[in-house]
């Protein structure tokens, strides 16, 4: 699939609504635009649907309700095989528990990231040569997850998040499980993929990462509250802490 020849905001959220069985309504009229190399945190309570509008903007789910259009496709007209399609195109993940492959090498976990692409694996492992470079790992190449610190395994997340060169990144809680040193590395690599031109949303809870980053959409019960812009450079002195 290639991307779209028009310019297109990478997210597009209309009036999205989720609704589980039982009557959880976690998402109630979502509406979010996303341009093309924005860095936003997205912040809230837990339970206020950040993870569920994740999901959404990373076609895992279909609204309930509304629309929801990644690059310019509507997911919600898109079979299962051309959502993956766009899915393996457009998006990369980040986990805060990092999701890697036990026993496979650090390698093998970045070249997953292209199974849909494609290609070769001898041209997988190369590109997951290169993505691990990227984010300084290429003295790790033959480490298995379980022979890698908590910040070293979050970089491998990164580089198969990046391998297959998303246009956006979505990342959930991606400083949740390390310590504010390794925190702050993976932040450092966000930043930098962004200034390359990937478009990046970060859910957090830390505040300081929120307000260092130049948009932070805040969420509570299932709606957006406030939706701000760093004018421009982000003053941790002016962040509105919390509803
Ligand atoms: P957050 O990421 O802000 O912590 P979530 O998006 O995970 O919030 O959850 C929003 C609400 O939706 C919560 O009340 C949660 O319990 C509920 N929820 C999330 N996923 C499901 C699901 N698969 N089935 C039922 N309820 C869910």
């Amino acid at each position: 699939m290639n991307r779209h020849p028009t310019p297109h905001p990478v997210v597009e959220l209309r009036a999205a609504t989720k609704s589980y069985p039982g009557g959880v309504h976690a998402l109630r009229g979502v509406d979010l635009t996303v341009e093309e190399g924005e860095l936003l945190a997205v912040v809230g309570p837990s339970g206020s649907g950040k993870s569920t509008m994740l999901h959404l903007m990373g076609t895992l789910d279909r609204p309930t309700t509304g629309t929801v259009r990644i690059a310019g496709y509507d997911v919600s007209r898109l079979s299962d095989a051309r959502l993956s399609a766009l899915r393996a195109r457009h998006i990369g993940f980040v986990f805060q528990h990092f999701h890697l492959a036990a026993g496979r090498d650090a390698v093998d976990n970045v070249a997953d990231g292209l199974l849909y692409a494609g290609v070769t694996l001898r041209e997988r492992r190369t590109r997951a040569r290169e993505a691990l470079a990227r984010v300084r790992l290429d003295h790790r190449y033959t480490h298995t997850p379980d022979e890698l610190s908590g910040g070293e395994k979050q970089r491998v997340a990164i580089a198969r998040a990046l391998v297959g060169d998303p246009a956006l990144l979505l990342a959930d809680e991606p400083t949740g499980a390390l310590d504010t040193a390794s925190g702050e590395v993976v932040m450092e690599l966000l930043h930098e993929l962004n200034a390359a031109g990937t478009t990046v949303c970060v859910i957090t809870h830390d505040n300081g990462i929120a307000a260092s980053l130049p948009r932070r959409v805040r969420f509570r019960d299932g709606g957006i509250v406030s939706d701000t812009r760093a004018a421009r450079r982000p003053d941790p002195r002016t962040e509105v802490t919390g509803p």
